[in-house]
């Protein structure tokens, strides 16, 4: 060995125990403030303060070149850490120890996910795994398990309708549930080839979740295993290097065998929950953030689903989970299973307990416990505080909220038009919301050129206010001489920038058979002005479920872009976001004409949000910021705008696009430019 390397990683190792002992001491303080809050009645989660710590923690992060996901991927399960020690303690759980079933081999993903649950609660666990979740339910019942953890869905395969049938004929109850970010592999007894493999074993929720992978497989045929981890145990015992399966590295590690090919689920967030089963419900102290679980058999009513729904929302209760399930023996009538935030030891959920008793047929509380899988709460972006020395227009006043006359329909559109809808239309990308009283930036280089140019970009729009990356990768260009974009290839390259510094992306879409490809990779697909009338690629993206920005047409009418916007919303996708552009005139001192008068018609005629590109709309980088602010202050919902490391030497719409300087001034000055209250 390399004596070099050997120093080397013993600097790594010290490293590794100080982030051990720093998470000790951060524990540490969490008991303390758990044993303050122990004396309150303040509830132990606080949103606002999880983000900012997030936030806190990504821009420090950022500032040392370290991923942001990484980042918010290790706090997020530092904070979820957190608030189950302090549940821990309001709950006086304490130490001890439980036996636990869970279905498949050791290191099957089920044992995972119950070690984790047990770490935090603070329990000592003997565990024992099952051939399948009907033998760990019965051992629970026979008294061989104090508890049972079993999968109950996944972000990729969805619902597992074993578990939803033995929660319906056995007695038990959820005490718990976990989350487990699964990470399949696919391993063999040998280094082959993929093009060598014959079979490939998994569980059936293994082999769905890797789907799109194992059809690039040539010769290989999926075969259904009971478990993930005994796949693997069953490979490394046949020794046949054509067969291969799909687990965890961990259980790969465990069973000796060889990783071919890592991370092979379809989608990278791929995530399972799981239920923490017990012959008896347990109280849980109110205030830990819950979930309770029930299934529902509604009366044989008109509309009688709804309310009983009506019931949960009447009473603020929000509904995170609703699976229709056949009800045996019945055909054609459904149960329900419906999970809602609230605690039936809360006398605000017991009272819409009892209410929802009457307006059902059937309901059976399978538990309340303390809450895990939450998505993540989505914000209205905004820019950094104003910065009174630097005010461009210090002495300006909120514009007046735009007033909407009585209704008046045009014939091109009903369904983006305000008489439809009242309220604004309020898109959520990432974890930012568009529309509505929110302001966006998106920002980012005319076209992805490099690896470096984009992250670089990212990294630094990102510090300076930007909630989206932008960058071209499939250029719409004057002449076919031009730089035409760095095409799929690009696309990888933008998605990682985001990835890597906590941004979602938008890019330009071209064609109809670019679509579904798209709509996977990127978080926003954006029409390009040439293609505003392009009416197939509108009625493709109507079918996706991704968020659409619509430019305007270079000499479109306000009237026309909206007919163009009903397009893509009659096809059933609603997340439409207008995004003005300049327009072509007889004037020629810009490259285009902005037209800033088109928001607040915009804002007047349709529910949809509408932001401004000064970039594309003046065509010259001096004039962007000044556009930049009056269209804040027209009432944009945001800005799209091009941002570039070395603008002069930009492949694509050099002269328009601002240097990082020029953007971190532009938005220091934009928050002191106040927005536009929504219409009222
Ligand atoms: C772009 O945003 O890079 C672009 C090509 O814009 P437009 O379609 O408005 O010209
Ligand atoms: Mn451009």
């Amino acid at each position: 060995m390399d004596p070099d390397i050997d120093g080397l990683r013993q600097g790594l190792d010290e490293v590794d125990s100080g982030i051990v002992r720093l998470i000790a001491e951060r524990r540490g303080l969490i008991e303390a403030i758990a044993k303050v809050k122990e004396q309150g009645t303040s509830a132990i989660a606080d949103p606002d303060r999880e983000r900012r710590v997030l936030d806190g923690v990504v821009a420090e992060a950022m500032a040392l070149g370290v991923s942001a996901s990484l980042v918010r991927t290790i706090f997020r399960e530092l904070i979820s850490d957190s608030v189950a020690q302090q549940a821990r303690h309001l709950n006086g759980d304490g130490g001890g120890r439980v036996r636990v079933a869970f279905q498949g081999a050791a290191h099957a993903y089920s044992d995972a996910a119950a070690r984790k649950y047990l770490a935090g609660r603070g329990l000592e666990g003997d565990l024992t795994g099952y051939r399948t979740f009907r033998e760990a339910a019965d051992a629970l019942l026979a008294g061989e398990a104090d508890l049972a953890v079993l999968p109950i869905e996944n972000t990729t395969a969805g619902s597992i309708n074993e578990v939803y049938a033995l929660l319906r004929s056995h007695e038990l109850f959820i005490v718990g549930e976990e989350t487990w970010k699964v990470d399949h592999c696919l391993a063999a007894a040998a280094d082959v080839p993929l093009s060598a493999l014959s079979r490939i074993l998994s569980h059936p929720q293994g082999l769905e979740q890797c789907a799109q992978f194992l059809q690039s497989l040539p010769n290989a045929v999926p075969t259904t295993y009971f478990d993930t981890a005994g796949a693997m145990q069953a490979v490394a015992a046949a020794g046949d290097p054509t067969v291969a399966a799909i687990a965890s590295p961990e259980a790969a590690a465990a069973y000796g065998l060889a990783v071919l090919r890592h991370d092979i689920s379809d989608f990278p967030d791929n995530f399972t929950r799981f239920v923490v089963l017990s012959p008896t419900a347990a109280a849980v102290d109110t205030r830990i953030p819950c979930k309770t679980s029930l299934i529902l058999v509604t009366r044989h009513e008109e509309g009688a689903l709804l309310r009983c729904l009506e019931v949960l929302s009447g009473s603020g209760h929000s509904m995170t989970k609703l699976e229709s399930r056949p009800r045996p023996g019945r055909p054609w009538e459904y149960l329900f299973f419906l999970d809602f935030e609230g605690n039936a030891a809360d006398p605000r959920t017991s009272a819409a307990l009892d209410e929802l008793r009457s307006a059902a047929l059937y309901i059976k509380v399978l538990g309340s416990y303390p809450a895990k899988a939450l998505r993540p709460e989505a914000r209205p972006g905004d820019v950094p505080g104003p910065q009174a020395d630097e005010s461009p227009a210090e002495t300006l006043e909120a514009v007046a909220a735009v007033e909407v006359p009585a209704a008046r329909r045009s014939r091109q559109y009903k369904l983006v038009d305000r008489a439809a809808r009242q309220a604004d239309t309020v898109i959520r990308v990432g974890d930012v919301l568009v529309g509505g009283d929110g302001f966006v930036v998106m920002a980012g280089p005319c076209s992805v050129e490099s690896g470096e140019q984009i992250s670089g970009t990212a990294k630094f729009v990102r510090d300076h206010g930007a909630h989206v990356l932008r960058g071209g990768v499939f250029k719409p260009r004057t002449s076919p001489y031009a730089f035409q974009g760095l095409g799929w290839d690009g696309l990888d390259l933008l998605v990682t920038a985001g990835r890597e510094s906590g941004l979602p992306v938008v890019t330009e879409v071209m064609a109809v058979d670019q679509v579904q490809r798209m709509a996977k990779a990127a978080d926003i697909l954006q029409v390009g002005a040439r293609n505003m009338q392009n009416f197939d690629l509108l009625r493709e993206l109507g079918k996706v479920d991704r968020p659409v920005l619509l430019k305007r047409g270079l000499s479109s009418t306000i009237e026309e872009w909206l007919a163009a916007a009903e397009y893509v919303v009659a096809q059933g996708n609603q997340q439409v976001i207008l995004c003005e552009r300049g327009i072509r005139t007889f004037e020629s001192a810009t490259r285009n004409t902005l037209d800033l008068s088109a928001v607040a018609v915009i804002r007047e005629r349709s529910h949809l949000p509408v932001i401004v590109d000064p970039s594309h709309g003046t065509g010259q980088r001096r004039y962007v910021a000044p556009m930049a602010w009056a269209a804040r202050a027209a009432g944009a919902h945001g800005l799209l705008m091009e941002v570039h490391p070395d603008p002069d030497q930009a492949l694509s719409d050099a002269d328009q696009s601002l240097s990082f300087d020029q953007f971190a001034s532009l938005m220091r000055q934009l928050a002191a430019v106040p927005g536009s209250p929504p219409p009222g």
